[in-house]
């Protein structure tokens, strides 16, 4: 949230000079960690859960599934001396604080916390927070949130006889003293309105400094979400408002018409074994339009894994070549650069367009060159096919960079959009993305970005079966893995990178690899991995493409963009891990050829829960629909953090799946802009 125009200077108060701190060192230096530098920035804290201290749980008299909050008294304390490695143990037995005749009690357990002996006495009063379980014949909360509360009571308001706010913390800020402070700030924070342009039927009557003390201090619970949507709106619209700025400036930066005669596309097009789908067809000819004006284009294109984006992608590049400029295809990957540059070989040699390809660890600037020898192609634009290695620094472009094509942009920032389309003077910029994230999202990642979506796959295409199935049936994958390497098709057999240790997922990729050589003898089975030499890599999968390689085990390196038509089965090893979008991702893999294909997830035994998490995968191959699933499940923090997008920190990130609540904001924006021009 900015705080901006009417609002009072309070909030731009620093701390240090508000007169509202005490002056521990420590604190303040822990408030500087937790980013509090000014009154504002303390305000804008918010709560990580609320506590109702109106209204105590029951005192637990078994294990629960949930944790409770209660109100105690401690009546002994203990440490204690463990076996093994010499545990250090305090204990705590609490009561209830109205004790009732039942003789309840509950012991809490910190383990090598010394301090807390010199913290926690017999006598005290406790609030605590924490899972209650059964440990032996007692019942123990381990580690539980809790405050210490002053034993004449409920005295101090920020802190008892209410719903109270339990913040985030850093060393040298305890829980009471950033609530005490925080409570003394909304006190002394003045009244003021929401923007003018904020609807009155979404203010409800309120105001925005109600609405920010209700976050902190709600009456109910249910007081909560309400106000969370109307500082969220205000926020979204302030998102929205920079992104149609950001537009703006790129229409208004001027620029050139590079759209060409369209004669060499209409010579690709005719050379093409297929004719483009109906949703291929419409996304050329919306590019088309965005090259014939002299502004920039700024377009996502967005389509499901398969539906044929690269075609689209050539189509603009041909345009723009014919129109005398250089073209610069961006890829996530080297496997994904070097795949599109033997695509872009066999489409663009015949029309004796010059190619490249600059990756990290090569240049082939010459090497892969076809000479061009007609004089008269050196009208047209060179393509250069790439990683980031392209912004580097490291490309020439001798007839001036006009387009710059990202693909799979999930893979990257806004910033390496901003900084490819950098290296030309007013570039197109086309973006491609084949996770299919909800439209709520898209707005306001790309809401910057015009958009042209692929929904029709292309036809020919064998049916996808999905199952789920144990690890421990790994035999009969197995079995099945060869009846369809017998009729000539190519497999798949995915293993988890884990975020930790990627060190870990190699190793167990490259141990199932010698387990698969022997399962699968008779044919060859290729190993792939990230930290494998280049030259390996290449060899592996061009073997795999040319099909001497029938089955490839592989961690998720093959994620993005790999497209091999005959292979058509994949096995999937700890499908739990992986997050629904990412599965969906990966099957892409196969599902291409005319053949009928299959996808396994085999799962941990130990964690059957996780087969409804992905038995939509069964269900569809519906990517926008998989996306909304992926959404309601791990919400959109998550799920943006893999789409990496360049969004500003929100406040409110995760009501961005708040559908209605992002449009009105969208609406906003455009009327506010629409005022403003
Ligand atoms: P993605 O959108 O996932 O990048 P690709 O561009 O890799 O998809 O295309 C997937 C496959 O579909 C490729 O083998 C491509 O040649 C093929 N393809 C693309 N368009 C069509 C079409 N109109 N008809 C038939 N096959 C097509
Ligand atoms: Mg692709």
């Amino acid at each position: 949230m900015s705080h901006s125009n009417s609002e009072p200077s309070f909030l731009e108060t620093p701390l240090e000079s508000s007169g509202f701190l005490r002056t521990d060192r420590r604190m303040r230096e822990g408030l500087k960690k937790l980013g509090l530098e000014t009154v504002g920035d303390a305000l804008m804290h918010l709560p990580r859960r609320h506590e109702d201290r109106t209204h105590f749980d029951h005192f637990p008299t078994s294990g629960m599934d949930q944790a409770v909050c209660l109100h105690v008294v401690v009546t002994d304390c203990q440490t204690l001396f463990g076996r093994g490695r010499a545990q250090r143990r305090f204990e705590a037995t609490v009561e209830p604080i109205l004790a009732d005749a039942l003789g309840n009690r509950l012991i809490l357990r910190w383990f090598n916390l010394p301090y807390l002996s010199k913290l926690i006495a017999a006598g005290q009063h406790l609030v605590l927070y924490g899972q209650p379980k059964v440990s032996g014949r007692r019942i123990a909360i381990d580690h539980p949130d809790f405050e210490i509360v002053e034993e004449d009571g409920e005295a101090d308001e920020a802190h008892m006889g209410r719903i109270v706010p339990v913040y985030p913390l850093a060393s040298g800020v305890g829980q009471k003293p950033l609530r005490t402070l925080i409570h003394r700030l909304l006190q002394a924070m003045p009244e003021h309105p929401f923007p003018d342009w904020f609807p009155e039927k979404a203010a409800g009557g309120t105001t925005r400094s109600e609405n920010l003390r209700t976050l902190h201090y709600p009456a109910t619970m249910e007081a909560l979400l309400p106000a969370r949507r109307r500082l969220a709106l205000e926020e979204f619209v302030n998102l929205q408002t920079r992104l149609l700025e950001r537009r703006a400036a790129v229409r208004a930066s001027g620029g050139k018409a590079r759209e060409g005669s369209g004669d060499l596309l209409r010579r690709f097009l005719d050379n093409l074994p297929f004719s483009p789908t109906g949703a291929q067809s419409r996304s050329i000819e919306e590019i088309r339009a965005d090259l014939a004006v002299a502004s920039p284009m700024s377009r996502l294109l967005q389509g499901d894994v398969g539906s044929g984006k690269t075609l689209v992608a050539a189509a603009a590049a041909l345009l723009v070549m014919e129109s005398g400029s250089d073209v610069a295809l961006m890829a996530p990957t080297q496997l994904l650069a070097e795949q599109h540059f033997s695509t872009f070989r066999k489409w663009f040699e015949p029309l004796e367009l010059r190619i490249r390809l600059l990756t990290g660890t090569r240049d082939d600037d010459t090497g892969d060159l076809p000479l061009f020898a007609a004089p008269d192609m050196s009208r047209y634009g060179t393509l250069t096919v790439g990683t980031h290695a392209l912004f580097r620094g490291r490309a020439t472009f001798e007839k001036g960079l006009g387009l710059a094509v990202i693909d799979e942009q999930h893979k990257f920032g806004v910033a390496q959009r901003e900084a490819l389309a950098g290296l030309g003077d007013a570039v197109e910029v086309l973006v491609m993305s084949a996770t299919p994230i909800p439209r709520t999202l898209t707005l306001s990642i790309y809401g910057d970005l015009d958009v042209s979506i692929l929904d029709e796959a292309p036809p020919g295409r064998g049916r996808l079966i999905t199952g789920i199935r144990s690890i421990t049936q790994t035999d009969a994958a197995a079995e099945f893995a060869r009846k369809q390497l017998q009729e000539g098709r190519q497999i798949y057999i995915v293993y988890p990178l884990i975020e930790e240790s990627e060190k870990l997922a190699i190793g167990a990729a490259t141990a199932a690899y010698t387990e698969w050589e022997k399962r699968l003898e008779g044919y060859s089975v290729g190993l792939l991995h990230g930290k494998m030499p280049p030259e390996e890599k290449d060899r592996v999968m061009s073997g795999f493409r040319q099909g001497q390689v029938g089955a490839l085990v592989a961690t998720t390196v093959i994620e993005v963009g790999v497209d091999v038509p005959n292979a058509n089965t994949m096995l999937i090893y700890h499908a739990e891990r992986f997050g629904l979008a990412q599965l969906h991702q990966l099957r892409g893999r196969i599902g291409r050829g005319e053949h009928k294909s299959y996808c396994v997830l085999l799962i941990d035994p130990e964690k059957p829960e996780s087969s409804e998490r992905l038995r939509i995968l069964e269900e569809t191959s519906d990517g926008f629909r998989i996306a909304e699933e992926d959404l309601r499940q791990r919400g959109p923090g998550e799920v943006l953090g893999t789409v990496q997008s360049g969004l500003p920190d929100l406040l409110f990130a995760d009501l961005l799946g708040d559908t209605k609540l992002v449009l009105l904001a969208r609406k906003i924006a455009e009327s506010i802009a629409a005022r403003e021009t």
